[in-house]
């Protein structure tokens, strides 16, 4: 009889399929992204690390048009660049306005309540941006609005909320402006200075081309200054923006081990978006989002976003009548290899998202799409393709 069983099993190393992301995220990687995650790691502290460190805020500040020297990634995914946001600006009772017009609004207004803050929202139908007079009276009811808090591309909706102007609104009432550029850095104009933003922050998985793992984060000088002022220490000691500049900055000191191989990655990424340029590789997202619906066009296809606020870099399509929704992405899926993302809270159901986010964006990628759906819908692929090639296809 067998007594002693050995405790060593042999499992195979995990091999993923074959898959075209063309989801909400995460999107596709770069051969050369995938390159730069598998060299050796070395010490964090190490002067050839830090060399990198201070090249990758470069290329980061670039990358969100601003000069603000507290600007860089925090370990974590996006979300984790919210949270940071909201800790760092926010003590408990202040006011705060967010608007809420889909998932990713109503998870700030979330983050900031848990925090203790008095969040007022400003809601618009998910799909429709929030108009900046609503945003203006909601400053106008508080007593001393702190943060103004919205979202550049809703991811969940594929409405593209205006920036632009909201920075005056929010600082003639005292308030900084925060948004969240997750889905829009390094896919569509955003420019941080040149719009006075005050917070913002990204995520390396939507169009900056690379695994999901860090969230880039720039802050201004007067939002640095309110962190300064506050009364009350961060309440998150891992997201403290005072601590993490401890490393970042020109004192270099331990504050957590820095997530080594996702810098090496997200380096290697800006290096590829600033090699494309940032607005060559803006007019690529836009010609291809409008190369795509001139397909999805041929197919009887169409948006679920308001008309003129339509994200380049992920397209909301509405289910026509009669059309398993989950049925077909199963089949785009399984039969296809492409991968796109279903609806979410009341569009949940109803629409199907098709993101085209940095790697994601390519011409071949569009033509491999559309003549999946023409199969699966019973449309004619041929004229799609063409369709979309007329309208200009990039990259
Ligand atoms: C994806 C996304 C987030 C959250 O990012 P995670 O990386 O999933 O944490 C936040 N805001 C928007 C607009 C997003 O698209």
């Amino acid at each position: 009889m067998q007594l002693i069983v050995s405790d060593k099993t042999q499992q195979a190393s995990f091999v993923p399929p074959d898959r075209l992301l063309l989801g909400p995220g995460p999107a596709m990687v770069h051969e050369r992204v995938y390159a730069a995650m598998s060299r050796p790691i070395i010490g964090h502290l190490d002067p050839a690390f830090l060399d990198l460190m201070d090249r990758l805020q470069g290329n980061l500040r670039r990358t969100f048009g601003t000069e603000n020297a507290m600007t860089l990634p925090v370990s974590g995914t996006g979300s984790a660049g919210m949270q940071a946001c909201f800790a760092n600006l926010l003590e408990v009772g202040d006011e705060v306005v967010v608007g809420v017009n889909g998932v990713f609004g109503t998870r700030m207004a979330e983050v900031a309540e848990r925090l203790g803050a008095r969040v007022r929202r400003v809601e618009a139908e998910w799909g429709e941006v929030i108009p900046a007079e609503a945003l203006a009276e909601a400053l106008a009811a508080c007593d001393s609005p702190r943060l103004l808090a919205v979202v550049h591309a809703e991811t969940s909706t594929g409405a593209w909320q205006p920036v632009q102007g909201l920075a005056q609104l929010a600082h003639d009432s005292g308030a900084l402006l925060m948004v969240d550029a997750v889905t829009s850095l390094a896919g569509c104009p955003l420019e941080v200075d040149a719009w006075d933003i005050d917070a913002c922050y990204s995520g390396t998985q939507k169009c900056l081309g690379c695994p999901p793992g860090l969230s880039p984060l720039t802050m201004s000088e007067r939002a640095m200054q309110r962190v300064a002022d506050r009364k009350s220490a961060v309440s998150s000691w891992y997201l403290d923006l005072g601590l993490i500049a401890g490393y970042f900055g020109s004192a270099r000191v331990y504050h957590h081990t820095a997530p080594i191989s996702m810098l090496y990655a997200l380096d290697e990424a800006l290096l590829l978006v600033h090699e494309e340029g940032l607005h060559a590789r803006w007019d690529r997202h836009r010609s291809n989002h409008e190369a795509l619906w001139a397909g999805l066009a041929t197919l009887g296809l169409e948006p679920a976003a308001s008309e003129g606020h339509r994200l380049w870099m992920l397209n909301s399509v509405l289910v026509p009548d009669g059309v398993d929704e989950a049925g077909l992405r199963r089949s785009l899926l399984e039969d296809h290899g492409i991968e796109i993302g279903p609806g979410l809270g009341p569009l949940a159901g109803r629409v199907w998202r098709i993101g085209l986010m940095g790697e994601s964006s390519r011409a071949a990628n569009v033509l491999r799409l559309l003549g999946a759906l023409a199969q699966l819908l019973g449309g004619d692929a041929a004229k799609a393709r063409r369709a979309a090639e007329q309208s200009g296809l990039q990259g």
